[in-house]
């Protein structure tokens, strides 16, 4: 006898474990992990779905009392084993359920029917169609009918819509004639192509000195026994990363192998993907949000089926149902949108290296600012480090200009643009090329406070700041966490001042005041605001791209792996503010920002010029960015991070308690951080239990505990020991919901 252990597909906490099921005769063959199957459950044997975990001949318990599996579920794309091995995987490493894991790694939850198209064609000979079209000419009713069999006798094959539309056959007559086994019916699967409407231009770049010899080495560590899985490209803007990530992906699929590219959501362009598909054609596929649940099912469909070997998405994409999968490229690897959100809050980074781990597949990782993370494990020999420290052509890295605005201050210039930056937009202009200006909004920017009380407007429901913003007439603020929103008073509600006003400055009024001192110049602006609705970020990238702009105004958004070759000018318009955020990593991610923005200068033939403007030109992150220095600003971050005892020395994760009573939560949040500490891991800290910097969400209360140590394994200990004990105390485990971040990026 064989039985298998199911988990039950339903998202509740209490039934996160298997169950053991007979798998009845004849489906021992088709029954294996990852196959969804209906099986009874509970006292009155109710029929629902699960998932195969694992096939065994040994049963747990009593074989007399265990029920069989009912059936397999028609249509369901069985996941590989791979992926179950993921989900545990996940579940283990970041805190969460078998089953949220499993709905992880399964993208696609819900089924949806494949789009088929039904081809008709004849089904009798020649003589017989004679007779049959002889017989039915002499009945009226019989029009339709000869007029099919005429067209299929030439046609051969057509498609059943052109049959209803153009020769007028009904349906009903369809199927007569295809009961009578008089025309036979041909089922096609239709994917739909989110290509459909490119056009494949064969281009094909040489490669340079400095991106052949990062090839030779990944390809050559690829066909090496015990060769280097893992390797970080460091390369500068523009030193041609993505030719260097086709010509490995070509070296897998000419292997018979496949590859998955993972790209942040905001880099998905049509430009960026069209070089992909120029160079691999139909054997690309890609998937983004924007999707239809369909269109993405038919994606993977297309990718466990084999007719696609490439991948292209954000980070979702890493879970593709690829057999064998040889590659997986992380472009821009230091984005935070690799890490998700909600639970489980996996990073993409270590679980696509988990993931080529199964398949013995190669990671290449990308950036012109790695995370310190990962420059810290290629310092160390865990990944394998290459350098592109020249733009592809020899073009020049920008020259940069820091702006010290306290000066411009004292020298009687009371706007936001310096000006240095004024005088170099005004010869860009005359020149006629392009210019971005990006505005650094992290942190507090556009909150609004009372200037005579000092009163911050707040969300109601959670303990953020309110957002002002402007839509045409209206005037709101609004809540970023929950989605509050108020129109935007007139007096101070605590002291009735008039006084109320914005702090930090947005891109709408740098976009206004652009617009007023150059009057002639064309102006996009690019932001939450403006990109709201579908493709609307595209279509803005898209008019600057065809120049039907002059100046770009924008957020983060703006600075993401664009390449735009007639830009010679970017502005950073307040450098500082994402230094103020209380955040271990605020000052790499300012110098991931600065660098990236200056990065878009001078991408084209004319060389490129950067102005940052900011509060501390001495902060060295800001310097740093200005001359693209990434190894002299890593070395300097890293003894910081050493020093404090941070990641990546240390590793941190974070326990966020929440719950809608707040004493409740601060108690329990005590309680648990002193078992923490009585547990006397050596070598553990601890830190808090406290309240989050953010308190509230959505009147829901936070607390948060740090716990750092050397080895990333005790603290998933620490985690299995947390879960062990919530769930024996019913209180907690009724009123408290409990998280873990294993690579907090934010502090909570
Ligand atoms: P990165 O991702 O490193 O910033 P890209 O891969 O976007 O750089 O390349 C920058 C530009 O240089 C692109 O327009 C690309 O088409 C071009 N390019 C890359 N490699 C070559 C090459 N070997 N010869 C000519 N142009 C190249
Ligand atoms: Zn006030
Ligand atoms: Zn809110």
């Amino acid at each position: 006898m064989e039985f298998a252990d199911v988990i039950i597909d339903i998202t509740h906490e209490k039934l996160d474990k298997t169950f053991q099921y007979i798998i009845p005769e004849h489906l021992r063959d088709s029954i294996k992990p990852g196959v969804q199957v209906c099986v009874p459950f509970g006292r009155g044997n109710r029929i629902i779905k699960g998932y195969v975990v694992e096939k065994t001949s040994v049963p747990e318990y009593d074989v007399s009392k265990m029920k069989y599996i009912d059936s397999i579920v028609e249509g369901s794309i069985p996941i590989e084993s791979q992926m179950i091995k993921m989900a545990a995987w996940i579940k283990e490493n970041y805190g969460s359920t078998m089953n949220r894991a499993l709905k992880t790694v399964i993208p696609v939850s819900r089924e949806i029917k494949p789009v088929t198209k039904d081809y008709i064609s004849l089904n009798v000979d020649e003589e017989t169609l004679k007779a049959l079209i002889g017989k039915y000419s002499n009945d009226k009713r019989m029009k339709s009918r000869v007029r099919l069999l005429e067209e299929l006798s030439v046609q051969k094959e057509m498609p059943e819509e052109l049959v209803l539309s153009k020769l007028g056959v009904s349906k009903s007559v369809i199927n007569t004639l295809h009961e009578n086994n008089i025309i036979q019916i041909r089922k096609d699967t239709l994917y739909r192509n989110p290509f459909s409407n490119l056009e494949k231009k064969d281009m094909y770049l040489e490669l340079n000195e400095q991106q052949k010899n990062v090839v030779d080495s990944i390809v050559g560590e690829m066909n090496k026994k015990n060769g280097a899985r893992t390797h970080l490209i460091l390369g500068v803007t523009g030193s041609g990363k993505t030719e260097v990530y086709m010509e490995c992906i070509a070296n897998v699929v000419s292997q018979g192998k496949q590859a998955i590219v993972l790209i942040p959501e905001i880099a998905l362009t049509y430009q960026n993907i069209k070089r992909f598909y120029n160079r691999f054609g139909d054997k690309v596929s890609i998937i983004n949000s924007k999707m239809s649940a369909g269109e993405r099912y038919d994606q993977f469909r297309r990718a466990k089926e084999g007719k696609i070997s490439i991948m292209i998405g954000p980070r979702s994409a890493l879970f593709t149902p690829f057999s064998n999968v040889g590659l997986i490229v992380i472009d821009e690897e230091h984005e935070s949108a690799y890490k998700s959100d909600s639970v489980p809050k996996y990073h993409a980074r270590e679980t696509a290296i988990m993931r080529a781990a199964l398949t013995d597949a190669t990671v290449i990782l990308g950036s012109a600012t790695p995370s310190v993370d990962s420059f810290y494990k290629a310092k160390n020999n865990e990944y394998m480090l290459h350098m592109m420290d020249t733009r592809v052509k020899e073009r020049p890295m920008p020259k940069a200009h820091i702006v010290d605005m306290r000066e411009e201050l004292k020298a009687g210039n009371r706007t936001i643009f310096s000006n240095t930056l004024k005088e170099l937009i005004d010869d860009r202009l005359k020149k006629r090329q392009q210019i971005m200006l990006f505005v650094n909004r992290r942190g507090y920017a556009g909150f609004v406070s009372c200037r005579e009380c000092g009163k911050v407007i707040k969300c109601p429901h959670c303990d953020v700041s309110l957002t002002y913003h402007k839509y045409g007439q209206r005037e709101y603020l609004k809540c970023h966490y929950c989605g509050y929103e108020i129109n935007a008073m007139k007096k101070c509600p605590e002291c009735g001042s008039k006084y109320l006003g914005q702090f930090g400055i947005g891109t709408e009024s740098v976009e206004k005041r652009i617009k007023e001192m150059f009057n002639e110049a064309r102006v996009l602006r690019m932001d939450m605001d403006t990109t709201s609705s579908k493709g609307g970020h595209e279509k803005i990238l898209n008019a600057f791209s065809n120049q039907e702009a002059d100046i770009l105004v924008g957020t983060q958004m703006i600075v993401k792996g664009h390449d735009f070759p007639n830009v010679t000018l970017v502005g950073v318009i307040a450098a500082d503010m994402s230094l103020y955020t209380a955040d271990y990593r605020a000052s790499e991610r300012t110098f991931e920002l600065l660098t990236q923005a200056a990065g878009r200068a001078g991408r084209g033939t004319e060389p490129g010029e950067v102005v940052i403007q900011t509060y501390n030109p001495e902060e060295y992150s800001i310097v740093y960015a200005a001359t693209q220095d990434y190894i002299k600003y890593y070395e300097h971050e890293i003894l910081y991070r050493k020093l404090m005892c941070y990641p990546p020395v240390y590793n941190m994760a974070a326990i966020l308690i929440t719950s809608d009573d707040r004493r409740l939560c601060g108690e329990a949040a005590r309680d648990i951080s002193g078992r923490i500490d009585r547990s006397n891991i050596d070598g553990l800290m601890v830190i808090g239990a406290s309240e989050a910097v953010i308190s509230k969400i959505n009147d829901i209360y936070r607390y948060v505990i740090y716990i750092k140590h050397k080895e990333y394994d005790k603290l998933v200990y620490v985690k299995n020991g947390v879960e062990r004990y919530i769930d024996m105390i019913p209180i907690y485990k009724d009123k408290l919901s409990v998280q873990f971040d294993f690579t907090p990026l934010n502090n909570y």
